[in-house]
């Protein structure tokens, strides 16, 4: 079970967007949760304000500290709170991750790593950024979901909750699915069909009908080693080294 707890000017657009289908479903089922604390309902400014012009001069308003670390502050305990009503307290430091374009950019094998982790607090920033104190106090992790810049961190926190979900035990129906699908192995998934079998005089490929596994396997991974290789040639070249020629030969032949 990973509990998502997200910092956020916008908690109803984060909510929103992230209790649908397979992740509001498993939401309900309990194998994840996911809160969103109004980082504006932790200001001290009697005017309810959050932000403020940055020193030195520049363009836009920069994210102040005290509502960031206040609202951090508050989930940690409420953490910490849930950790001992179950009988294990537990001190070691939850992982905050800020979402940023100056961060690591996000991938597949960094939602693995997260999904293993009880408790993820995320930080959006907003304006043009955060006041750099509470950064340095509070988050563990800086990361990206891309080379642009977005005018706030809710999509990309919400982009890395959905895939950092599902890679939950539980969540997907099939766990197995997680494992052909791309990115695994640095491959991209091989071509899928669906009925009928003929659709605009184009049929499904024979080899899917035919009802022999072993052969629809190895045709999947040649369809998936042709994909990667042709759309992705560097996720290929890691791919290729991890599965020298030889190697590649006898996973076909197990098959
Ligand atoms: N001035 C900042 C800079 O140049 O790095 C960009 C600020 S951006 C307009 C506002 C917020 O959106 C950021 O604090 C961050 O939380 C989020 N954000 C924007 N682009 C992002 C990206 N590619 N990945 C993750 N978060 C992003």
């Amino acid at each position: 079970m990973t509990n998502f707890h997200i910092l956020t000017l916008f908690p109803d657009m984060v909510l929103r967007g992230l209790r649908e289908s397979i992740i509001g479903r498993a939401e309900t089922a309990g194998h994840i949760s996911i809160e969103a604390l109004n980082i504006r309902d932790y200001t001290l400014d009697k005017h309810k304000k959050v932000d403020d012009y940055p020193y030195g001069g520049g363009a836009g308003m920069l994210m102040q500290a005290q509502p960031i670390y206040d609202a951090w502050l508050e989930v940690e305990r409420r953490i910490a709170k849930r950790r001992e009503k179950e009988g294990r307290p537990d001190e070691r430091r939850n992982r905050v991750i800020y979402v940023t374009p100056q961060g690591r950019t996000f991938h597949q094998e960094m939602a693995r790593d997260f999904a293993r982790e009880e408790d993820l607090i995320f930080l959006c920033g907003h304006y043009e950024g955060v006041d750099e104190r509470v950064l340095e106090t509070v988050v563990t992790d800086c990361v990206s979901i891309g080379d642009y810049v977005l005018t706030g961190g809710e999509l990309p926190a919400m982009v890395m909750v959905d895939a950092i979900a599902r890679m939950v035990p539980g969540v997907l129906t099939n766990q197995a699915s997680g494992e052909t699908e791309s990115f695994y192995d640095n491959l991209l998934e091989y071509p899928q069909y669906t009925r009928p079998e003929v659709w605009r005089e184009k049929a499904v490929p024979q080899i899917l009908l035919s009802g022999d596994h072993a052969k629809v396997d190895a045709w999947r991974l040649q369809m998936a080693e042709k994909r990667t290789k042709e759309r992705r040639p560097d996720l290929y070249a890691k791919y290729e080294q991890d599965h020298p020629a030889s190697e590649k030969k006898k996973k076909v032949r197990d098959r």
